[in-house]
């Protein structure tokens, strides 16, 4: 199989992106993650295969239309007081009523994917990426969840000139990231916390293979550009101390800068739609914290 055959699971394709790498960027969104950020601003990340969605808002009505209570052939879809209501215990995402539905109100989050496919349509940007700098940037979920995937995507990548990076949680075998820069232009890696206890409590996982693996990275590619980022995350990781603690892992050299992403909760309606609850409900950001603590991390 050559890597342009390799299929892959991938929720979005996002272009003219600025703020993930360099110049104007597409993203490639690839399903499954390692943590469970209690923050995430991509859910639909989470689980690495495609998952239903039902937005009521784009809902016609049943009484207007009903085809997907109709579709369904597991009961997952029941009426209760004129609304659509969709019983995730009972829905068995055979997607029937994604196919019937006419206003997307029911979808699904994922697609198969080959690698010649995403390039595809990566390449219709070229032109904005030769004037600007940019190219694709794998981003998730954690793109080296699907590993074998997303290698071949970096590497025919490289083969049609297309500038690479890759947003990475930095959590799986060192192996991976190793073979990934082999064929990377830019790392963007997150260091969310340098407390091991607090990590686990808020992502789900420890952080010492994340660290042990930046630390690794660093010392194996010391020409590789690396962002290292920190979502600020209210209750989480937003004192003075905190972001002291992660500068203490970042090595002081040319090449490897940091950089605090402000908190939001864009992503918080796609819990609804997926059937979850957004942990962080009261949570808000602080402008002049946020401030202090970008002085801190420069
Ligand atoms: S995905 Fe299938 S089982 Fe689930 S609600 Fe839609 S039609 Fe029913
Ligand atoms: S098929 Fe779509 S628009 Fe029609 S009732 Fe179902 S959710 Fe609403």
């Amino acid at each position: 199989m050559t890597d342009a055959q390799v299929q892959g699971i991938v929720f979005n394709v996002q272009k003219f992106s600025v703020h993930d790498g360099r110049g104007i960027r597409t993203l490639v969104f690839l399903k499954g993650c390692p943590l469970r950020c209690r923050w995430c601003s991509n859910p639909e990340s989470q689980r690495p295969e495609p998952e239903h969605a039902f937005n009521p808002t784009r809902c016609l009505t049943a009484q207007v239309c009903g085809r997907c209570l109709a579709a369904c052939p597991s009961g997952a879809l029941a009426l209760k007081d004129e609304m659509i209501l969709h019983d995730r215990s009972r829905c068995a995402e055979c997607f029937a009523c994604v196919r019937a539905c006419p206003s997307g109100a029911q979808s699904v989050y994922g697609e198969t994917m080959s690698v010649g496919r995403v390039l595809d349509k990566v390449e219709e940007d070229g032109v904005f990426y030769h004037r600007s700098g940019g190219g694709m940037t794998l981003s998730g979920g954690e793109p080296l969840a699907q590993h074998a995937f997303a290698l071949a995507l970096l590497r025919e990548a490289r083969r049609r000139h297309v500038d690479t990076a890759i947003e990475t949680c930095g959590c799986y075998p060192y192996e991976r990231l190793r073979q990934a820069c082999a064929s990377l232009d830019r790392l963007i890696f997150d260091i969310k916390s340098a407390d091991p206890a607090r990590h686990r409590e808020h992502t789900g996982a420890d952080n010492a293979l994340i660290l042990e693996n930046f630390s690794r990275v660093c010392a194996e590619f010391p020409d590789l550009p690396i962002l290292v980022r920190t979502p600020v995350i209210p209750g989480f990781n937003d004192t003075e101390a905190d972001i002291r603690a992660i500068r203490r892992h970042i090595p002081r050299r040319p090449g490897i800068e940091y950089e605090l992403l402000a908190y939001h909760r864009m992503g918080q309606p796609k819990y609804g739609y997926l059937g979850r609850r957004y942990e962080l409900g009261d949570a808000k950001p602080d402008d002049r914290l946020m401030e202090r603590l970008k002085e801190i991390a420069r």
